[in-house]
């Protein structure tokens, strides 16, 4: 049985890819540096690849992101140096950032809308670079349907006729390789008609360069895969793992005998070891219906930390995961115990601790447990007058500057270098500050400054049972950036309060109303690994019993208001659309366990992203009263996705784009302010930035929210000369 792996971390087992990265951002290295260590992280990865698998892609590596190489590639952008590249990336000319599919790596997003012609050449074959560099493997590119699907700026309409043209380009690239890796994840979303028949043609226009194309389907199976299986390539890549339909849908289409099959049978997105016996009668299945048949990850294994290895051994968890290196382990094993040269590893399902209270709350849930009283404007009503809030409330999203001295005390607190009670005591001063500053600001709504948090999940996993943490296991989210995602492993429950503490403090230093600050269930669900013995829905609504329970505790401590970030909300939506009423259903339910308090408690909700169209119904199921989203960089974009008259709470507008340093002037802010009252009610807008500071500088932190305040000063002024 041949084997294949995809898609290994870049990151390196020290995380060499961020470090190098960073000191080239910082200009301690130079291009050729930079250059030099990323081709030793291609070839550790190639070496990693070979100890373990028969094939593999080359080329991967990025000096930022696929999707932007891909592009530049195509001719879509020139950039003339290392300096021009990274000005896409993070600097003034930056693209702007999505999620990849619905995972939580983010990827540059090209804008199609004016595509310039294409020369003779193409502007840079980055895999022929790598081809000719390393003569092995299979050079990676990231496939015409996928790129187009994930890029911005064009119709719908024209994605046919685009995706031929993007087709003769890719042709171009082709015509001087062997073979190529093509991944198409896009070939798993539901494509119209169109899309689906132009994606074919592409396919034969790349064909006609003659390449052997190794074509990597995952994260679902393709809809037309009786039509996919007949793409002319010389093997597929289909994900066994991700959906149940796989292989039924296999045995529907058959497989021709053109081609070979390359079934994805070890998980590339979640970290449980993989069931050996399971997987090879998984494996005997697949074989009934072509011999033609390897074996591979399904999924890139990017979505992975580097190695268990890496991890403290006493773990109890240990035995039990599989990170990037343990999968291409696994996949040698599976092969060998195919070719009877080695028995299979007895698989044991690792223990997931079964809490009975916690069941015994999830049994007692019922319908009443997820709505709240009255209706939202007349809660509106009711807290308008509780709240004593102007019009126009101005406030932020939550996090304030994380700067180097609150990242080094929580180090050394770590470290044990820097005692509880100092640290706490340093922690109450920075939010007896920050609470200073927001009076001399004026905001309307404070809140504490998160300065106790090192990342909006993983503070809470480690503050709830039945989630661990890692002390390695990190993962790229875009760029240089890096989590680490919590397991899942147990029931959730939660032992002892875990911000209360630090809310009410700031709540008893002021009178305005201090917003209690949570991450919401789908979103702490989403950004870590899950446990796969029960469903989705269960753990969410686990973890939302625990935030109901930490709200409870805010209402007892005199908070009046709690905001729930959910920013995953629309990402953890399945590919496939018929699927979201499913999802949305189960995730509202989650959202609305934990925020079902009575009308005296304003329940804020915050997104960032623009996309609302899509979603708003699934958003209007939540039982917020307020939820601030990203506006100030796609303005009206975003308002228009909502209906004048169907939305009947209230909206804070991200009148401040946070992902750039610059401030942003009182006129421009006021402009969007004035655009909004076009789509709503005045006594429904609320002003604040697009989402939490904690990236931000202190100076122009203050200058920009200066200026905020202004423009809803001015919005109060304006709308209240307008009445008389
Ligand atoms: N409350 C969080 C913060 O301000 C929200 C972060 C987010 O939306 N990603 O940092
Ligand atoms: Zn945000």
């Amino acid at each position: 049985m041949q084997t294949y792996a995809y898609g290994y971390p870049r990151l390196g087992a020290n995380r060499e890819y961020k470090k190098t990265l960073e000191h080239f951002f910082k200009g301690d290295i130079t291009e050729q540096e930079l250059d030099e260590a990323l081709g030793g992280l291609q070839n550790s990865i190639l070496e990693t690849y070979k100890a373990h698998v028969d094939d593999y892609p080359v080329g991967e590596m990025t000096g930022y992101d696929p999707m932007l190489d891909t592009a530049i590639m195509l001719g879509i952008y020139h950039p003339a140096s290392h300096a021009d590249y990274y000005e896409l990336c993070r600097g003034s000319k930056a693209l702007p950032m999505i999620k990849w599919f619905n995972t939580n790596y983010h990827y540059l997003v090209p804008d199609l809308g004016t595509v310039p012609p294409f020369g003779q050449v193409p502007v840079w074959n980055k895999p022929l670079q790598y081809w000719d560099r390393h003569q092995e493997g299979n050079p990676y590119l990231i496939g015409p349907l996928t790129f187009m699907k994930l890029s911005h700026g064009h119709e719908p309409s024209d994605e046919p006729e685009l995706l031929l043209e993007l087709a003769r380009r890719y042709r171009q690239v082709l015509s001087e390789l062997p073979r190529v890796h093509i991944d198409e994840p896009a070939l798993s979303v539901e494509l119209p008609d169109l899309v689906f028949e132009a994606t074919e043609r592409a396919y034969e226009i790349l064909a006609e360069s003659g390449t052997g194309i190794h074509l990597f389907t995952y994260y679902g199976v393709p809809d037309n895969l009786e039509r996919v299986v007949n793409f002319p390539v010389s093997s597929l890549g289909i994900d066994f793992v991700h959906d149940a339909d796989a292989l039924p849908a296999l045995k529907r289409s058959g497989f021709p005998r053109d081609k070979t099959l390359v079934a994805g049978v070890v998980d590339g997105r979640n970290v449980w070891r993989t069931n050996i016996p399971g997987t090879i009668d998984l494996i005997t299945d697949i074989a009934k219906v072509t011999d033609r048949l390897a074996i591979s990850n399904a999924g890139p294994l990017f979505h992975l930390p580097v190695s268990v290895s890496l991890e403290p051994q006493d773990s109890p968890l240990l035995p039990h995961l599989a990170f990037a290196r343990e999968r291409l382990e696994e996949l040698r094993h599976l092969s060998r115990c195919i070719r009877g040269e080695e028995q299979p590893m007895s698989f044991r399902e690792g223990a997931h601790p079964s809490v009975a209270t916690v069941q015994e709350k999830l049994r007692l849930l019922s319908e009443s447990d997820t709505v709240r009283p009255l209706t939202a404007p007349q809660r509106a009503a009711v807290q308008r007058t509780e709240l004593e809030l102007p019009m126009f409330p101005a406030t932020t999203i939550g996090s304030f500057p994380q700067t180097s001295e609150v990242r080094r005390m929580r180090a050394r607190h770590k470290k044990g270098e820097v005692t509880s009670e100092e640290y706490n005591g340093f922690i109450k001063a920075a939010i007896a500050d920050l609470i200073r500053f927001q009076e001399e600001v004026d905001l309307d709504v404070f809140v504490h400054g998160e300065f106790e948090r090192t990342d909006m999940v993983e503070f809470f996993a480690q503050g709830l049972d039945g989630i661990a943490t890692t002390t390695s296991g990190w993962v790229i989210s875009y760029g240089s950036r890096v989590y680490r995602p919590p397991i899942i492993f147990g029931d959730v429950s939660r032992p002892a309060p875990m911000t209360v503490e630090e809310v009410a403090y700031a709540q008893s230093l002021t009178d305005k109303p201090v917003k209690g600050m949570l991450t919401g269930p789908i979103t702490i669900l989403s950004w870590s690994f899950a446990r796969t013995d029960i469903l989705q829905d269960q753990i969410a609504n686990q973890i939302a019993l625990c935030l109901k329970e930490e709200i409870q505790d805010y209402i007892k401590a005199g908070v009046r208001i709690v905001q729930i970030d959910e920013p995953a909300y629309r990402e953890k939506a399945p590919l496939k659309k018929r699927e979201w009423d499913k999802y949305f259903q189960w995730a509202s339910r989650a959202f609305n366990i934990a925020s079902a308090v009575d009308e005296h408690t304003q329940i804020h909700t915050h997104m960032c992203y623009s996309s609302f169209e899509e979603i708003i119904e699934s958003i209007l199921k939540l039982n917020f009263d307020v939820i601030s989203i990203e506006a100030s960089r796609s303005e009206v974009g975003v308002l228009h996705g909502i209906n004048k008259g169907s939305f009947d709470r209230q909206i804070g507008l991200g009148v401040w784009d946070i992902h750039s340093p610059s401030v942003p002037e009182v006129e421009e802010m006021q402009h969007i302010i004035q655009q909004s009252l076009e789509v709503f009610d005045r006594e429904q807008v609320w002003i604040n930035p697009d989402c939490g500071l904690k990236t931000r500088q202190w100076p122009e932190t203050e200058a920009s929210l200066c200026n905020m305040v202004s423009a809803a000063k001015n919005a109060r002024e304006v709308t209240a000369t307008a009445e008389v």
